[in-house]
């Protein structure tokens, strides 16, 4: 799910957004991990992009030694909302600096796409859910396995300080559609118990929210990963 920034960005762009992303194995921190998991890249059969902007699916493709842009995930097939990646490619000013073409169109041009509409079952067990707002096309990841259901929410919920409902990221294109889906979303996960993973958050990796009466939804962390040193 989302493959990160990638390793086509030059030492400004990567100083700009505070990145640290090298891998000592791979080309990247993710391919790192893939390799401590037991697995290479070329074993990855499945790639899903909660959208398409440069960090979420900079790492759909790798940059070689001498310039060359391949398929990171070389047997992949990459799974996106129709929706976004035609959005990707009708760019504005408002939106251009996020979605880097090397990231998809590669993709496209080897045919790698599985594009869907709307909330469908990717997999037995992995579904995607479209949950708008921060893109019109942004989309969250449940996965399911004996019965429990863990939600990958991207940039819906960004870091747990984004769980109460009117703490949303001032990159979000349309705020008021965030604070909808997030009411909805949210209720959902409290009511069907679903574990939340938060990609952005440097301290908190999931957790469970509870309502609260008087707070609002108020986040449950129950695990947590080490700050980035
Ligand atoms: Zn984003």
């Amino acid at each position: 799910m989302d493959s990160g920034v990638g390793n086509k960005q030059n030492e400004k762009f990567l100083d700009i957004y505070g990145i640290e992303n090298a891998g000592a194995q791979g080309p990247t921190a993710l391919e790192d991990a893939i390799a401590a998991a037991g697995h290479r890249s070329e074993d990855v059969r499945w790639v899903i992009n909660t959208h398409l902007h440069f960090d979420h699916a900079g790492g759909n493709t790798v940059q070689r030694e001498g310039g060359a842009v391949e398929l990171a995930f070389p047997n992949a097939v990459y799974v996106v909302q129709k929706g976004e990646l035609e959005f990707a490619g009708s760019l504005n000013e408002r939106i251009r600096a996020s979605y880097l073409a090397p990231n998809f169109a590669p993709v496209g041009a080897a045919g790698r796409w599985r594009l869907v509409d709307g909330e469908v079952d990717v997999l037995p067990g992995i579904r995607v859910l479209p949950t708008p707002g921060h893109v019109p096309f942004h989309q969250s990841i449940l996965v399911s396995d004996g019965g429990e259901t863990a939600c990958f929410l991207g940039d819906l919920v960004p870091t747990s300080a984004h769980l109460p409902a009117p703490w949303i990221m001032g990159y979000d294109l349309a705020p008021l559609v965030t604070l909808e889906t997030k009411k909805q979303v949210l209720a959902r996960a409290a009511r069907e118990g679903w574990q939340l993973v938060f990609e952005h958050d440097p301290a908190c990796a999931r957790g469970w929210v509870v309502v609260d009466e008087k707070k609002g939804w108020n986040p449950e962390p129950v695990d947590t990963v080490p700050a980035a040193s």
